[in-house]
Protein backbone atom coordinates (compact mmCIF):
# COMPACT_ATOMS: atom_id res chain seq x y z
CA UNK A 1 0.00 0.00 0.00
CA UNK A 2 1.54 3.63 -0.83
CA UNK A 3 1.76 6.07 1.58
CA UNK A 4 -0.36 8.85 1.96
CA UNK A 5 0.72 11.99 0.19
CA UNK A 6 0.67 15.59 2.83
CA UNK A 7 -1.28 17.11 0.44
CA UNK A 8 -4.43 14.61 0.77
CA UNK A 9 -7.46 16.43 2.48
CA UNK A 10 -7.80 14.28 4.87
CA UNK A 11 -4.19 13.98 6.40
CA UNK A 12 -4.08 17.89 5.89
CA UNK A 13 -7.92 18.13 7.96
CA UNK A 14 -5.97 15.87 11.07
CA UNK A 15 -3.17 18.51 11.18
CA UNK A 16 -5.51 21.67 11.35
CA UNK A 17 -7.05 19.18 14.30
CA UNK A 18 -3.86 18.37 15.94
CA UNK A 19 -2.40 22.35 15.43
CA UNK A 20 -5.88 23.75 17.25
CA UNK A 21 -5.65 21.46 19.80
CA UNK A 22 -2.39 22.64 20.50
CA UNK A 23 -2.73 26.14 20.42
CA UNK A 24 -4.37 26.50 23.70
CA UNK A 25 -0.73 25.04 25.07
CA UNK A 26 1.65 27.06 23.02
CA UNK A 27 -0.28 30.49 23.86
CA UNK A 28 -0.11 30.93 27.55
CA UNK A 29 3.76 30.61 26.76
CA UNK A 30 4.14 32.76 24.22
CA UNK A 31 2.15 35.28 26.29
CA UNK A 32 4.56 34.81 29.56
CA UNK A 33 7.46 35.64 27.37
CA UNK A 34 6.06 39.38 27.35
CA UNK A 35 6.28 41.41 30.59
CA UNK A 36 4.11 39.53 32.58
CA UNK A 37 2.00 40.70 36.07
CA UNK A 38 -0.39 38.69 37.36
CA UNK A 39 -2.30 36.93 39.85
CA UNK A 40 -3.77 33.76 40.06
CA UNK A 41 -5.83 32.08 43.14
CA UNK A 42 -4.16 28.10 43.79
CA UNK A 43 -4.73 26.23 40.64
CA UNK A 44 -4.69 22.60 41.67
CA UNK A 45 -1.76 22.06 39.32
CA UNK A 46 0.13 24.85 41.87
CA UNK A 47 -1.24 22.95 44.83
CA UNK A 48 0.29 19.69 43.81
CA UNK A 49 4.13 21.33 43.55
CA UNK A 50 3.47 23.29 46.60
CA UNK A 51 1.73 20.27 48.80
CA UNK A 52 3.91 18.71 51.50
CA UNK A 53 6.01 21.21 50.57
CA UNK A 54 5.45 25.00 51.82
CA UNK A 55 2.18 23.77 52.58
CA UNK A 56 2.67 21.46 55.05
CA UNK A 57 0.27 18.72 56.16
CA UNK A 58 -0.66 20.79 59.27
CA UNK A 59 -1.58 23.60 57.12
CA UNK A 60 -4.10 26.41 59.45
CA UNK A 61 -3.83 28.64 56.49
CA UNK A 62 -6.77 28.12 53.59
CA UNK A 63 -5.79 27.26 50.11
CA UNK A 64 -8.34 30.21 49.45
CA UNK A 65 -6.33 32.58 51.49
CA UNK A 66 -3.31 32.24 49.52
CA UNK A 67 -2.12 33.85 45.91
CA UNK A 68 -0.48 32.66 42.90
CA UNK A 69 2.05 35.75 40.94
CA UNK A 70 3.91 35.93 38.68
CA UNK A 71 5.94 38.49 37.77
CA UNK A 72 8.61 40.05 35.64
CA UNK A 73 12.11 41.41 37.52
CA UNK A 74 15.58 41.80 36.27
CA UNK A 75 18.18 39.17 37.30
CA UNK A 76 21.71 39.19 38.35
CA UNK A 77 22.64 39.93 34.53
CA UNK A 78 20.37 42.60 33.68
CA UNK A 79 18.24 40.31 31.92
CA UNK A 80 14.15 40.19 31.73
CA UNK A 81 12.33 37.03 33.48
CA UNK A 82 9.65 36.01 34.55
CA UNK A 83 9.64 35.12 38.22
CA UNK A 84 6.94 33.26 40.66
CA UNK A 85 5.80 33.51 44.31
CA UNK A 86 3.03 32.32 46.66
CA UNK A 87 1.72 34.65 48.87
CA UNK A 88 -1.28 36.07 50.86
CA UNK A 89 -3.96 37.04 48.87
CA UNK A 90 -4.05 40.36 51.26
CA UNK A 91 -0.73 41.69 49.92
CA UNK A 92 -1.16 40.17 46.32
CA UNK A 93 -1.76 43.74 44.75
CA UNK A 94 0.80 45.40 46.89
CA UNK A 95 3.54 43.18 45.42
CA UNK A 96 2.18 43.43 42.30
CA UNK A 97 2.40 47.10 42.31
CA UNK A 98 6.21 46.90 43.70
CA UNK A 99 7.36 44.15 41.71
CA UNK A 100 6.04 46.84 38.30
CA UNK A 101 8.05 49.17 39.61
CA UNK A 102 11.29 47.43 40.62
CA UNK A 103 10.90 46.34 37.31
CA UNK A 104 10.50 49.93 35.85
CA UNK A 105 13.78 50.80 37.40
CA UNK A 106 15.37 47.67 36.11
CA UNK A 107 16.16 46.38 39.93
CA UNK A 108 18.26 43.51 40.29
CA UNK A 109 16.29 40.83 42.28
CA UNK A 110 18.76 37.61 40.98
CA UNK A 111 16.17 34.68 41.50
CA UNK A 112 12.28 34.68 42.69
CA UNK A 113 11.34 30.51 42.23
CA UNK A 114 9.06 28.97 44.01
CA UNK A 115 10.79 28.06 47.51
CA UNK A 116 9.19 24.41 46.64
CA UNK A 117 11.74 24.10 43.89
CA UNK A 118 14.17 23.88 47.34
CA UNK A 119 11.91 21.30 49.31
CA UNK A 120 10.60 24.42 51.00
CA UNK A 121 14.04 24.51 52.78
CA UNK A 122 14.68 27.75 53.48
CA UNK A 123 18.30 27.92 54.15
CA UNK A 124 19.05 26.56 50.72
CA UNK A 125 16.29 28.90 49.03
CA UNK A 126 18.33 31.73 50.43
CA UNK A 127 21.60 30.66 49.92
CA UNK A 128 20.71 30.50 46.29
CA UNK A 129 19.60 34.09 46.60
CA UNK A 130 15.95 33.28 46.08
CA UNK A 131 13.35 35.88 46.86
CA UNK A 132 10.42 33.75 48.57
CA UNK A 133 7.36 34.76 50.43
CA UNK A 134 4.73 31.98 51.60
CA UNK A 135 6.23 28.92 53.18
CA UNK A 136 4.23 27.61 56.30
CA UNK A 137 5.70 26.44 59.89
CA UNK A 138 5.27 27.17 63.36
CA UNK A 139 8.01 29.08 64.90
CA UNK A 140 10.45 26.47 66.46
CA UNK A 141 8.86 24.82 69.97
CA UNK A 142 5.60 27.03 69.75
CA UNK A 143 1.94 26.76 67.92
CA UNK A 144 2.85 31.13 66.81
CA UNK A 145 2.98 30.85 63.30
CA UNK A 146 5.64 33.59 61.57
CA UNK A 147 4.48 36.25 59.16
CA UNK A 148 5.81 33.68 56.40
CA UNK A 149 2.97 31.14 57.40
CA UNK A 150 0.66 33.24 56.51
CA UNK A 151 2.50 34.56 53.21
CA UNK A 152 2.36 38.11 54.52
CA UNK A 153 6.36 38.76 54.62
CA UNK A 154 8.95 38.72 51.80
CA UNK A 155 12.56 38.11 51.67
CA UNK A 156 14.34 39.61 49.08
CA UNK A 157 17.89 39.08 47.72
CA UNK A 158 18.69 37.11 50.90
CA UNK A 159 21.61 35.86 50.55
CA UNK A 160 22.87 39.59 50.52
CA UNK A 161 20.25 40.39 53.19
CA UNK A 162 20.91 37.85 55.69
CA UNK A 163 19.25 37.30 58.72
CA UNK A 164 21.68 38.79 61.70
CA UNK A 165 21.29 37.87 65.42
CA UNK A 166 24.36 37.99 67.42
CA UNK A 167 26.82 36.18 66.11
CA UNK A 168 24.02 33.69 64.14
CA UNK A 169 23.60 34.72 60.41
CA UNK A 170 21.19 32.65 57.82
CA UNK A 171 22.40 32.12 55.53
CA UNK A 172 25.51 30.76 56.44
CA UNK A 173 27.23 31.77 53.14
CA UNK A 174 25.77 35.02 54.01
CA UNK A 175 27.68 36.12 56.69
CA UNK A 176 30.17 38.38 54.62
CA UNK A 177 27.12 40.59 53.76
CA UNK A 178 26.22 40.59 57.75
CA UNK A 179 28.72 44.17 57.81
CA UNK A 180 26.41 46.28 56.26
CA UNK A 181 29.32 49.36 56.22
CA UNK A 182 30.74 47.34 52.91
CA UNK A 183 29.19 48.45 49.70
CA UNK A 184 27.52 45.32 47.47
CA UNK A 185 25.31 44.27 44.69
CA UNK A 186 21.59 43.39 46.01
CA UNK A 187 22.42 45.23 49.13
CA UNK A 188 19.12 46.56 50.58
CA UNK A 189 19.37 50.10 52.48
CA UNK A 190 16.78 52.24 54.33
CA UNK A 191 15.69 55.06 51.76
CA UNK A 192 17.03 53.05 48.64
CA UNK A 193 14.14 51.91 45.99
CA UNK A 194 12.93 48.95 47.07
CA UNK A 195 12.82 49.93 50.83
CA UNK A 196 10.94 53.47 49.89
CA UNK A 197 8.30 51.49 47.38
CA UNK A 198 8.21 48.56 50.69
CA UNK A 199 7.56 51.22 52.96
CA UNK A 200 4.90 53.26 51.17
CA UNK A 201 2.82 50.50 51.04
CA UNK A 202 2.52 50.09 54.84
CA UNK A 203 5.30 46.87 54.63
CA UNK A 204 7.53 46.77 58.22
CA UNK A 205 11.23 46.31 57.51
CA UNK A 206 13.43 43.29 59.60
CA UNK A 207 16.55 46.25 59.03
CA UNK A 208 14.90 48.30 61.51
CA UNK A 209 14.75 45.68 64.02
CA UNK A 210 16.81 46.58 67.51
CA UNK A 211 17.02 42.72 68.89
CA UNK A 212 18.52 41.38 65.51
CA UNK A 213 18.55 42.39 61.93
CA UNK A 214 16.74 40.83 59.14
CA UNK A 215 17.70 42.50 55.89
CA UNK A 216 16.05 40.92 53.57
CA UNK A 217 12.48 40.52 55.31
CA UNK A 218 9.57 42.97 54.56
CA UNK A 219 6.43 42.24 56.47
CA UNK A 220 2.68 43.74 56.67
ZN1 LIG B 1 11.67 36.72 56.28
Amino acid sequence: MQPMPDWNPVSLCRKAILLLLLLPFSLPSLYLSAQTFRIDTISDALFQRIWEKSYKRDCTVPRSELRYLQVAHYNGEGKAVQGEIVCNKAIANDLIQIFKELYQNKYPIERMQLIDDYDADDERSMEANNTSCFNFRFIAGSTKLSNHSRGMAIDINPLYNPYVRGQRVQPKQGRPYADRSRRFDYKIERGDLLWCLFTEHGFRWGGSWRTLKDWQHFEK
